[in-house]
């Protein structure tokens, strides 16, 4: 096999989630796949318990009964999960387990609910609070409820033995996926942004073992491109789903180079490892992991003194070299929202030129977006000394 079918495979299961699904049922019988949340969802707890937890992505229709019963002023990544629900296109999962992060998703998952009839829905409160005393022991009993629910899905015990095997999965791929992410800040401009993009998105849904070795193949025998002289860019935000590809094209096309990116299917997704230390206690290390990860990334959604999300994207764009930071929100995403006036600050303070894009779920009008990016790109250039 050689590395263009390798990552034509990652391609595949990055854009047609429920044909990866189908196929892994065939490879898998009589074992099922559960939906899980973007962001908190622990799946080493779901794949230790002999299932295949697939990340819901937004999966890009247009949302049409969906539009019932959500609010059009929720975000586009809720509509469209009501969307999937009301349209029975969910049905290739055996159960929903949901991690709570935002008010809007707690909407979703009432209409995932009430829809699926057949299908078990569980939502987890994880604590937002980071900072909290009682935080630790808040997460350690959500956690336990994970487990409990995965247990009673499977009716069969999740072992410590099971959940190492799943963390070190997990671990191994993302720090293999980590490794593209930081060659890519220090220089290395051969993955394009949607390739990228792909690399991540195909995580979210494979098994980690099948896909680490496909990523590993697909690496195989590709040498660092040579430095590129293109404006470099920073692309942050875009919480829970994948902005569309032809956004990312479009910024490419304009004279600009993404370097490094905090979105959810971008760094965000490859940041943290669960810290499983040498007979260590799993289920410890994966609730250190949730009351840590937000020290490494910052996230909107929690709340924690010792982490921010605007110090941490001024280091970010420090350490990449990133001339410009394009700021994509999904409309509505009110998280992200109420932070961004914090990261506009900090940016202009630090003489970072920036732009917000707000993106909708049916698409954007692009040349807009282009003749915007085209006047970023310029300001950025003008800012080097060499420029003329
Ligand atoms: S964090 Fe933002 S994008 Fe994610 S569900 Fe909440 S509002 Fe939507």
């Amino acid at each position: 096999m050689t590395s263009t079918t390798a990552m034509d495979r990652l391609r595949a299961a990055a854009r047609d989630h429920r044909a990866y699904v189908e196929q892994w049922r065939v490879r898998h019988p009589g074992r099922p796949v559960v939906g899980v949340t973007p962001m908190n969802f622990p799946r080493e707890i779901v794949l230790a318990a002999g299932a295949l937890p697939v990340v819901i992505p937004d999966d890009q229709r247009p949302v049409g009964e969906g539009r019932a019963y959500l609010p059009e002023f929720y975000c586009g990544f809720t509509r469209n999960l009501a969307d999937q629900a009301a349209t029975g296109r969910l049905g290739h999962y055996d159960a929903i387990l949901l991690a709570d992060h935002c008010i809007q998703l707690l909407g979703a998952s009432d209409v995932a609910r009430a829809l699926g009839a057949r299908t078990p829905v569980f939502f987890g409160m994880l604590i937002s609070s980071l900072s909290d005393s009682w935080a630790p022991a808040r997460i350690t009993e959500m956690m336990g409820q994970f487990r409990a629910e995965a247990e009673r899905l499977t009716s069969a015990p999740v072992t410590d033995g099971a959940l190492r095997a799943a963390i070190a999965a997990y671990n191994a791929d993302r720090a293999l996926l980590r490794q593209v992410f930081d060659a890519r800040a220090a220089g290395d401009a051969t993955w394009s942004p949607a390739d990228l993009q792909d690399l991540v998105a195909s995580a979210l849904i494979m098994d980690p073992v099948e896909h680490h070795a496909l990523l590993a193949e697909a690496l195989a025998g590709i040498g660092p491109a040579a430095r590129d002289d293109r404006v470099r860019v920073h692309l942050s935000g875009h919480l829970c789903h994948a902005p569309r590809r032809e956004l990312l094209e479009v910024i490419e096309d304009c004279g600009a180079v993404v370097v490094d990116d905090d979105l959810w299917t971008g760094r965000r997704y490859v940041q943290s490892n669960v810290p499983l230390e040498e007979g260590g206690d799993p289920m410890e290390a994966i609730a250190r992991w949730y009351a840590e990860r937000n020290t490494r990334l910052p996230c909107p959604t929690r709340v924690q003194h010792d982490a921010d999300w605007d110090s941490w994207l001024v280091d970010a764009v420090r350490r990449s070299g990133a001339e410009a930071v394009v700021h994509l929100m999904p409309k509505f995403c009110e998280p992200h929202m109420f932070l961004y006036p914090e990261l506009r600050k900090a940016l202009d303070a630090a003489g970072i030129p920036q732009l917000l894009v707000e993106t909708e779920h049916e698409g954007i009008p692009l040349e807009s977006f282009r003749t915007r990016l085209e006047a970023l790109v310029e300001r950025a250039l003008r800012r080097r000394p060499a420029y003329a």
